[in-house]
Protein backbone atom coordinates (compact mmCIF):
# COMPACT_ATOMS: atom_id res chain seq x y z
CA UNK A 1 0.00 0.00 0.00
CA UNK A 2 1.72 3.36 -1.13
CA UNK A 3 2.20 6.33 1.09
CA UNK A 4 0.06 9.00 -0.17
CA UNK A 5 0.62 12.84 0.48
CA UNK A 6 -2.42 15.93 0.07
CA UNK A 7 -4.36 13.48 2.41
CA UNK A 8 -5.35 11.42 -0.45
CA UNK A 9 -6.79 8.06 0.43
CA UNK A 10 -6.92 4.73 -1.86
CA UNK A 11 -9.40 3.66 -3.74
CA UNK A 12 -10.84 0.79 -1.76
CA UNK A 13 -10.12 3.49 1.80
CA UNK A 14 -12.18 5.64 0.09
CA UNK A 15 -14.87 2.76 -0.97
CA UNK A 16 -15.50 1.63 2.58
CA UNK A 17 -15.91 4.69 3.85
CA UNK A 18 -18.75 5.50 0.99
CA UNK A 19 -20.16 2.56 2.03
CA UNK A 20 -19.89 2.94 6.08
CA UNK A 21 -21.58 6.22 5.19
CA UNK A 22 -24.84 4.95 3.69
CA UNK A 23 -27.46 2.60 5.06
CA UNK A 24 -30.16 0.24 3.29
CA UNK A 25 -33.35 2.19 3.32
CA UNK A 26 -36.83 0.80 4.23
CA UNK A 27 -39.46 -0.90 2.25
CA UNK A 28 -43.07 0.35 0.80
CA UNK A 29 -45.57 -1.66 -0.99
CA UNK A 30 -45.97 -1.56 -4.74
CA UNK A 31 -48.18 -3.58 -7.11
CA UNK A 32 -46.38 -6.55 -8.45
CA UNK A 33 -46.93 -5.36 -12.22
CA UNK A 34 -44.52 -2.09 -11.52
CA UNK A 35 -41.99 -3.88 -10.00
CA UNK A 36 -39.57 -4.69 -12.51
CA UNK A 37 -35.69 -3.98 -11.28
CA UNK A 38 -36.94 -3.68 -7.94
CA UNK A 39 -35.70 -5.32 -5.16
CA UNK A 40 -38.00 -7.46 -2.83
CA UNK A 41 -37.87 -6.84 0.79
CA UNK A 42 -39.95 -10.00 2.28
CA UNK A 43 -39.93 -13.45 0.99
CA UNK A 44 -42.84 -13.95 -1.06
CA UNK A 45 -45.38 -17.33 -0.66
CA UNK A 46 -47.92 -18.65 -2.73
CA UNK A 47 -51.65 -18.15 -2.15
CA UNK A 48 -52.70 -20.47 -4.25
CA UNK A 49 -51.69 -24.02 -5.54
CA UNK A 50 -50.94 -24.58 -9.57
CA UNK A 51 -52.39 -26.03 -11.21
CA UNK A 52 -55.29 -25.77 -8.85
CA UNK A 53 -56.12 -29.48 -10.12
CA UNK A 54 -55.29 -32.01 -12.30
CA UNK A 55 -55.43 -30.63 -15.85
CA UNK A 56 -54.59 -31.86 -19.32
CA UNK A 57 -51.17 -30.76 -21.26
CA UNK A 58 -53.01 -31.31 -24.54
CA UNK A 59 -55.84 -30.81 -26.81
CA UNK A 60 -57.51 -34.69 -27.05
CA UNK A 61 -59.73 -36.91 -25.25
CA UNK A 62 -59.57 -37.81 -21.24
CA UNK A 63 -59.72 -41.33 -21.12
CA UNK A 64 -59.65 -44.30 -18.98
CA UNK A 65 -56.00 -45.66 -19.00
CA UNK A 66 -57.20 -49.06 -19.26
CA UNK A 67 -59.63 -48.80 -22.01
CA UNK A 68 -57.15 -47.80 -24.27
CA UNK A 69 -54.48 -50.51 -22.96
CA UNK A 70 -55.27 -52.13 -26.13
CA UNK A 71 -55.87 -49.93 -29.64
CA UNK A 72 -57.77 -49.50 -31.76
CA UNK A 73 -60.76 -49.40 -29.35
CA UNK A 74 -64.02 -46.72 -29.67
CA UNK A 75 -65.52 -44.82 -26.69
CA UNK A 76 -68.36 -43.34 -26.78
CA UNK A 77 -67.86 -39.22 -26.06
CA UNK A 78 -70.07 -37.93 -22.69
CA UNK A 79 -69.13 -34.24 -22.72
CA UNK A 80 -65.91 -31.81 -23.10
CA UNK A 81 -63.61 -29.91 -20.61
CA UNK A 82 -62.33 -26.83 -21.92
CA UNK A 83 -59.80 -24.29 -19.44
CA UNK A 84 -61.78 -22.39 -17.13
CA UNK A 85 -65.00 -24.79 -17.65
CA UNK A 86 -64.42 -28.79 -16.31
CA UNK A 87 -66.90 -31.18 -17.14
CA UNK A 88 -68.87 -32.16 -14.30
CA UNK A 89 -69.69 -35.97 -14.83
CA UNK A 90 -67.44 -38.88 -14.64
CA UNK A 91 -65.80 -40.56 -17.23
CA UNK A 92 -67.12 -44.63 -16.64
CA UNK A 93 -65.77 -47.90 -18.90
CA UNK A 94 -65.87 -46.87 -22.93
CA UNK A 95 -66.59 -43.00 -22.03
CA UNK A 96 -64.57 -40.66 -22.83
CA UNK A 97 -64.45 -36.58 -22.93
CA UNK A 98 -63.19 -34.14 -25.21
CA UNK A 99 -60.23 -31.83 -23.45
CA UNK A 100 -58.25 -28.84 -24.19
CA UNK A 101 -54.89 -27.14 -23.01
CA UNK A 102 -55.38 -26.60 -19.16
CA UNK A 103 -58.78 -28.17 -19.09
CA UNK A 104 -59.35 -30.14 -15.28
CA UNK A 105 -59.32 -33.69 -15.74
CA UNK A 106 -62.65 -35.42 -15.17
CA UNK A 107 -63.77 -37.73 -12.20
CA UNK A 108 -62.73 -40.94 -13.52
CA UNK A 109 -60.40 -40.24 -16.27
CA UNK A 110 -56.64 -40.78 -15.58
CA UNK A 111 -54.55 -40.01 -18.74
CA UNK A 112 -55.24 -38.00 -22.07
CA UNK A 113 -54.90 -39.48 -25.88
CA UNK A 114 -53.61 -36.68 -27.65
CA UNK A 115 -56.00 -35.34 -30.84
CA UNK A 116 -53.48 -36.35 -33.14
CA UNK A 117 -53.98 -39.92 -32.46
CA UNK A 118 -58.08 -40.17 -32.48
CA UNK A 119 -61.02 -40.03 -35.52
CA UNK A 120 -64.05 -39.05 -34.51
CA UNK A 121 -67.60 -40.00 -35.43
CA UNK A 122 -70.19 -38.32 -33.85
CA UNK A 123 -69.71 -39.05 -30.28
CA UNK A 124 -67.96 -41.99 -31.26
CA UNK A 125 -64.07 -41.54 -30.73
CA UNK A 126 -61.88 -44.29 -32.15
CA UNK A 127 -58.72 -44.43 -29.83
CA UNK A 128 -55.96 -45.40 -32.09
CA UNK A 129 -52.91 -45.05 -29.48
CA UNK A 130 -52.39 -46.33 -25.98
CA UNK A 131 -51.60 -43.73 -22.94
CA UNK A 132 -50.32 -45.14 -19.64
CA UNK A 133 -52.28 -43.76 -16.40
CA UNK A 134 -50.97 -39.71 -16.00
CA UNK A 135 -50.22 -39.36 -19.69
CA UNK A 136 -50.39 -36.08 -20.75
CA UNK A 137 -51.82 -34.86 -17.68
CA UNK A 138 -50.34 -31.61 -15.44
CA UNK A 139 -50.86 -33.26 -11.52
CA UNK A 140 -52.30 -30.45 -9.40
CA UNK A 141 -49.21 -28.43 -7.93
CA UNK A 142 -47.11 -29.77 -10.41
CA UNK A 143 -45.68 -26.00 -10.34
CA UNK A 144 -45.73 -24.79 -7.08
CA UNK A 145 -48.18 -24.92 -3.86
CA UNK A 146 -50.25 -23.11 -1.36
CA UNK A 147 -47.77 -21.39 1.42
CA UNK A 148 -44.29 -22.32 -1.25
CA UNK A 149 -41.75 -19.22 -0.80
CA UNK A 150 -40.88 -19.22 -4.58
CA UNK A 151 -38.97 -15.45 -4.26
CA UNK A 152 -37.05 -14.32 -1.74
CA UNK A 153 -36.24 -10.60 0.08
CA UNK A 154 -33.45 -9.45 -1.54
CA UNK A 155 -34.05 -10.85 -5.32
CA UNK A 156 -34.17 -7.79 -7.99
CA UNK A 157 -37.26 -8.68 -9.38
CA UNK A 158 -37.31 -9.14 -13.63
CA UNK A 159 -40.21 -10.34 -15.67
CA UNK A 160 -39.76 -13.88 -15.04
CA UNK A 161 -40.06 -13.59 -10.92
CA UNK A 162 -42.92 -10.70 -11.61
CA UNK A 163 -44.83 -13.32 -13.72
CA UNK A 164 -44.77 -15.84 -11.05
CA UNK A 165 -45.66 -13.69 -7.96
CA UNK A 166 -48.24 -12.98 -9.84
CA UNK A 167 -49.05 -16.15 -10.82
CA UNK A 168 -49.03 -16.92 -6.96
CA UNK A 169 -52.14 -14.40 -7.03
CA UNK A 170 -50.41 -11.95 -5.01
CA UNK A 171 -51.04 -8.69 -5.84
CA UNK A 172 -48.93 -6.43 -3.58
CA UNK A 173 -45.15 -6.43 -2.35
CA UNK A 174 -42.95 -4.99 -0.11
CA UNK A 175 -39.95 -4.28 -2.08
CA UNK A 176 -36.99 -1.54 -0.53
CA UNK A 177 -37.90 1.86 -1.34
CA UNK A 178 -35.84 3.21 -4.20
CA UNK A 179 -32.97 5.67 -3.01
CA UNK A 180 -33.87 9.26 -4.48
CA UNK A 181 -30.66 10.86 -5.27
CA UNK A 182 -30.43 14.60 -5.60
CA UNK A 183 -27.78 15.75 -8.56
CA UNK A 184 -26.72 19.55 -8.59
CA UNK A 185 -24.32 20.64 -11.22
CA UNK A 186 -21.88 23.74 -10.52
CA UNK A 187 -20.50 26.39 -12.89
CA UNK A 188 -21.17 29.05 -15.05
CA UNK A 189 -20.37 27.80 -17.64
CA UNK A 190 -22.97 24.99 -17.76
CA UNK A 191 -26.41 24.85 -19.57
CA UNK A 192 -28.85 22.69 -20.57
CA UNK A 193 -29.36 21.00 -24.33
CA UNK A 194 -31.54 23.21 -25.99
CA UNK A 195 -30.96 26.15 -23.97
CA UNK A 196 -29.52 29.38 -25.29
CA UNK A 197 -25.84 28.77 -24.89
CA UNK A 198 -23.44 31.79 -24.99
CA UNK A 199 -19.85 30.98 -26.86
CA UNK A 200 -18.02 30.55 -23.26
CA UNK A 201 -20.74 27.82 -22.08
CA UNK A 202 -20.82 23.80 -22.32
CA UNK A 203 -23.53 21.80 -21.67
CA UNK A 204 -23.89 20.02 -18.40
CA UNK A 205 -23.96 16.34 -19.70
CA UNK A 206 -23.22 14.96 -16.62
CA UNK A 207 -25.93 15.68 -14.78
CA UNK A 208 -27.87 14.43 -17.44
CA UNK A 209 -26.14 11.23 -17.62
CA UNK A 210 -25.91 11.03 -14.17
CA UNK A 211 -30.02 10.67 -13.50
CA UNK A 212 -29.70 8.26 -16.34
CA UNK A 213 -27.65 5.90 -14.33
CA UNK A 214 -29.24 6.46 -11.07
CA UNK A 215 -32.26 5.27 -13.13
CA UNK A 216 -30.22 2.16 -14.38
CA UNK A 217 -28.57 1.31 -10.97
CA UNK A 218 -32.39 1.52 -9.56
CA UNK A 219 -32.46 4.68 -7.71
CA UNK A 220 -34.93 8.21 -8.58
CA UNK A 221 -32.87 10.77 -9.49
CA UNK A 222 -33.98 14.52 -8.13
CA UNK A 223 -32.93 16.94 -10.35
CA UNK A 224 -31.21 20.39 -8.22
CA UNK A 225 -30.32 22.15 -11.61
CA UNK A 226 -27.27 24.34 -11.81
CA UNK A 227 -25.87 26.44 -9.28
CA UNK A 228 -23.73 29.60 -10.32
CA UNK A 229 -20.19 29.59 -8.94
CA UNK A 230 -21.25 31.88 -6.30
CA UNK A 231 -22.01 30.89 -2.40
CA UNK A 232 -25.30 32.14 -2.70
CA UNK A 233 -26.34 30.10 -6.10
CA UNK A 234 -25.52 27.04 -4.22
CA UNK A 235 -27.20 27.75 -0.72
CA UNK A 236 -30.27 28.13 -2.99
CA UNK A 237 -30.35 24.90 -4.26
CA UNK A 238 -29.51 23.20 -1.46
CA UNK A 239 -32.61 24.37 0.18
CA UNK A 240 -34.19 21.81 -2.42
CA UNK A 241 -32.50 18.62 -0.62
CA UNK A 242 -35.74 17.35 1.30
CA UNK A 243 -36.32 14.16 1.03
CA UNK A 244 -33.47 13.07 -0.43
CA UNK A 245 -31.40 9.41 0.45
CA UNK A 246 -28.10 11.33 -1.31
CA UNK A 247 -26.71 14.64 -2.51
CA UNK A 248 -24.30 14.03 -5.81
CA UNK A 249 -22.63 17.44 -7.07
CA UNK A 250 -20.83 17.83 -9.65
CA UNK A 251 -17.55 20.05 -10.17
CA UNK A 252 -16.42 22.27 -8.20
CA UNK A 253 -14.75 20.54 -6.00
CA UNK A 254 -10.82 20.69 -6.96
CA UNK A 255 -8.43 23.38 -5.98
CA UNK A 256 -9.38 26.29 -8.83
CA UNK A 257 -10.49 29.71 -7.27
CA UNK A 258 -14.27 28.74 -8.26
CA UNK A 259 -14.49 25.43 -7.02
CA UNK A 260 -17.08 26.39 -3.68
CA UNK A 261 -18.44 23.10 -3.02
CA UNK A 262 -16.27 22.34 -0.20
CA UNK A 263 -16.23 25.91 1.33
CA UNK A 264 -19.93 26.65 1.22
CA UNK A 265 -21.06 23.39 2.00
CA UNK A 266 -18.87 23.63 4.25
CA UNK A 267 -20.22 26.19 5.96
CA UNK A 268 -24.13 24.62 5.34
CA UNK A 269 -22.64 21.39 7.84
CA UNK A 270 -21.17 19.50 5.38
CA UNK A 271 -18.28 17.15 7.40
CA UNK A 272 -15.99 15.66 5.28
CA UNK A 273 -15.00 12.16 5.45
CA UNK A 274 -12.44 12.35 2.54
CA UNK A 275 -11.58 14.66 -0.31
CA UNK A 276 -8.92 13.47 -2.40
CA UNK A 277 -8.71 9.92 -3.88
CA UNK A 278 -5.40 8.30 -5.30
CA UNK A 279 -6.89 7.35 -8.89
CA UNK A 280 -6.89 8.77 -12.28
CA UNK A 281 -9.83 10.03 -13.53
CA UNK A 282 -11.62 11.17 -9.98
CA UNK A 283 -8.47 12.44 -7.83
CA UNK A 284 -10.74 15.86 -6.34
CA UNK A 285 -13.40 13.02 -5.27
CA UNK A 286 -15.66 14.75 -1.57
CA UNK A 287 -17.28 12.43 0.31
CA UNK A 288 -18.73 13.43 3.56
CA UNK A 289 -22.46 13.97 5.32
CA UNK A 290 -24.86 17.49 4.63
CA UNK A 291 -27.32 17.59 7.46
CA UNK A 292 -27.20 13.68 8.02
CA UNK A 293 -27.87 13.31 4.00
CA UNK A 294 -24.67 11.71 2.45
CA UNK A 295 -22.71 13.77 -0.14
CA UNK A 296 -20.44 12.27 -2.98
CA UNK A 297 -19.22 15.38 -4.81
CA UNK A 298 -17.51 14.14 -8.05
CA UNK A 299 -15.43 16.18 -10.24
CA UNK A 300 -16.82 17.90 -12.74
CA UNK A 301 -14.84 16.91 -15.95
CA UNK A 302 -17.14 14.24 -18.05
CA UNK A 303 -15.28 11.04 -17.87
CA UNK A 304 -13.87 11.28 -13.98
CA UNK A 305 -17.73 11.73 -13.20
CA UNK A 306 -19.06 8.97 -14.88
CA UNK A 307 -16.25 6.76 -13.70
CA UNK A 308 -16.55 7.79 -10.48
CA UNK A 309 -20.30 7.02 -10.31
CA UNK A 310 -19.56 3.53 -11.66
CA UNK A 311 -16.79 3.18 -8.68
CA UNK A 312 -18.63 5.09 -6.16
CA UNK A 313 -22.19 5.81 -6.54
CA UNK A 314 -23.20 2.07 -7.37
CA UNK A 315 -22.21 0.67 -4.81
CA UNK A 316 -23.76 3.67 -2.61
CA UNK A 317 -27.00 2.94 -3.98
CA UNK A 318 -26.61 -0.65 -3.93
CA UNK A 319 -25.83 -0.51 -0.36
CA UNK A 320 -29.01 1.26 -0.27
CA UNK A 321 -30.97 -1.24 -1.94
CA UNK A 322 -29.85 -4.25 0.84
CA UNK A 323 -28.16 -5.78 -2.14
CA UNK A 324 -24.64 -7.53 -2.22
CA UNK A 325 -23.25 -5.90 -5.22
CA UNK A 326 -21.46 -3.25 -3.05
CA UNK A 327 -17.81 -4.12 -4.57
CA UNK A 328 -16.11 -3.00 -7.61
CA UNK A 329 -16.84 -6.57 -10.13
CA UNK A 330 -13.53 -7.06 -12.05
CA UNK A 331 -12.55 -9.62 -14.20
CA UNK A 332 -9.75 -10.45 -16.51
CA UNK A 333 -8.90 -9.56 -19.96
CA UNK A 334 -6.07 -10.06 -22.56
CA UNK A 335 -4.37 -6.74 -22.69
CA UNK A 336 -4.21 -5.23 -26.12
CA UNK A 337 -1.57 -2.86 -26.29
CA UNK A 338 1.54 -1.98 -24.69
CA UNK A 339 1.16 0.06 -21.19
CA UNK A 340 4.02 1.77 -19.29
CA UNK A 341 4.97 1.65 -15.53
CA UNK A 342 2.37 3.33 -13.63
CA UNK A 343 2.46 6.31 -10.79
CA UNK A 344 1.01 6.75 -7.38
CA UNK A 345 -2.41 6.83 -8.39
CA UNK A 346 -5.12 3.70 -9.27
CA UNK A 347 -5.61 4.42 -13.05
CA UNK A 348 -8.63 3.42 -15.04
CA UNK A 349 -8.22 2.93 -18.45
CA UNK A 350 -11.12 3.60 -20.86
CA UNK A 351 -10.69 0.87 -23.10
CA UNK A 352 -12.69 -1.07 -26.03
CA UNK A 353 -13.28 -5.10 -25.29
CA UNK A 354 -12.92 -7.46 -28.42
CA UNK A 355 -14.02 -11.23 -28.10
CA UNK A 356 -11.91 -12.87 -29.96
CA UNK A 357 -13.00 -16.33 -32.10
CA UNK A 358 -11.26 -18.14 -28.80
CA UNK A 359 -13.57 -16.24 -26.60
CA UNK A 360 -11.22 -14.78 -25.34
CA UNK A 361 -11.60 -10.83 -24.00
CA UNK A 362 -9.30 -8.42 -24.72
CA UNK A 363 -8.84 -4.64 -23.77
CA UNK A 364 -7.55 -2.13 -25.44
CA UNK A 365 -7.02 0.99 -24.13
CA UNK A 366 -7.45 4.39 -26.08
CA UNK A 367 -4.17 5.96 -26.86
CA UNK A 368 -5.54 8.91 -24.92
CA UNK A 369 -6.80 9.23 -22.14
CA UNK A 370 -8.04 12.63 -21.12
CA UNK A 371 -10.63 13.27 -18.74
CA UNK A 372 -12.78 15.40 -20.77
CA UNK A 373 -13.19 12.85 -23.28
CA UNK A 374 -16.97 12.33 -23.37
CA UNK A 375 -16.94 10.58 -26.97
CA UNK A 376 -14.25 8.23 -25.98
CA UNK A 377 -16.03 7.62 -22.75
CA UNK A 378 -19.24 6.91 -24.47
CA UNK A 379 -17.55 4.10 -26.90
CA UNK A 380 -15.03 2.39 -24.04
CA UNK A 381 -16.73 -1.15 -22.62
CA UNK A 382 -14.59 -1.50 -19.69
CA UNK A 383 -12.06 0.14 -17.61
CA UNK A 384 -8.63 -1.15 -17.40
CA UNK A 385 -7.76 -1.42 -13.67
CA UNK A 386 -3.97 -0.60 -12.61
CA UNK A 387 -2.79 -0.49 -9.47
CA UNK A 388 -0.49 1.79 -7.96
CA UNK A 389 3.04 1.90 -9.56
CA UNK A 390 1.66 -1.43 -11.66
CA UNK A 391 5.14 -2.05 -13.64
CA UNK A 392 5.57 -1.51 -17.52
CA UNK A 393 2.83 -4.84 -18.88
CA UNK A 394 2.89 -5.84 -22.51
CA UNK A 395 0.34 -6.41 -24.76
CA UNK A 396 -0.70 -10.13 -24.84
CA UNK A 397 -0.47 -10.31 -20.79
CA UNK A 398 -3.66 -10.63 -18.21
CA UNK A 399 -4.95 -7.30 -16.72
CA UNK A 400 -8.12 -6.81 -14.71
CA UNK A 401 -10.96 -4.94 -16.26
CA UNK A 402 -14.46 -3.70 -14.90
CA UNK A 403 -17.10 -3.60 -17.71
CA UNK A 404 -18.97 -0.15 -18.06
CA UNK A 405 -22.59 -1.22 -18.65
CA UNK A 406 -24.79 1.75 -17.38
P1 LIG B 1 -14.76 21.77 -12.04
O1 LIG B 1 -14.59 20.55 -11.17
O2 LIG B 1 -15.96 22.54 -11.69
O3 LIG B 1 -13.51 22.57 -12.11
O4 LIG B 1 -15.01 21.21 -13.51
C1 LIG B 1 -14.01 20.52 -14.22
C2 LIG B 1 -14.38 20.47 -15.69
O5 LIG B 1 -15.60 19.76 -15.84
C3 LIG B 1 -14.60 21.84 -16.31
O6 LIG B 1 -14.10 21.83 -17.61
C4 LIG B 1 -16.11 21.97 -16.32
O7 LIG B 1 -16.57 22.80 -17.35
C5 LIG B 1 -16.55 20.54 -16.56
N1 LIG B 1 -17.88 20.30 -16.00
C6 LIG B 1 -18.28 20.61 -14.74
N2 LIG B 1 -19.56 20.26 -14.55
C7 LIG B 1 -19.97 19.69 -15.69
C8 LIG B 1 -21.21 19.13 -16.12
N3 LIG B 1 -22.28 19.08 -15.31
N4 LIG B 1 -21.27 18.63 -17.39
C9 LIG B 1 -20.19 18.68 -18.21
N5 LIG B 1 -19.02 19.20 -17.85
C10 LIG B 1 -18.89 19.72 -16.62
MG1 LIG C 1 -16.67 24.30 -12.03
Amino acid sequence: MPEYSEGMIAVDVALENVLAGVTKLGSEDISVGEAQGRILAADVASRLTQPPVDVSAMDGYAVRAEDVASVPVTLTQIGESAAGSGFAGEIKAGQTARIFTGAPVPDGADAIVIQEDTDSDGDQITMKEAAPIGKYIRPAGLDFKAGNVLVTAGSKLNSRNIALIAGMNVPWIKVIRQPRVAILSTGDELVLPGDPIGPDQIISSNSIGLAAFVKSNGGVPINLGIAKDDPESLRAVLSSLTGADMLVTIGGASVGDYDLVKSVLGEEGLDITFSRVAMRPGKPLIFGKINGIPMLGLPGNPVSAGVTAALFLRPAINKMLGTSATSHVTETAVLGRDLDENDKRQDYLRSTLTIGDDGALTATPFDRQDSSMLARFAEAECLVVRAPFAPAISKGERIEIIKLDA
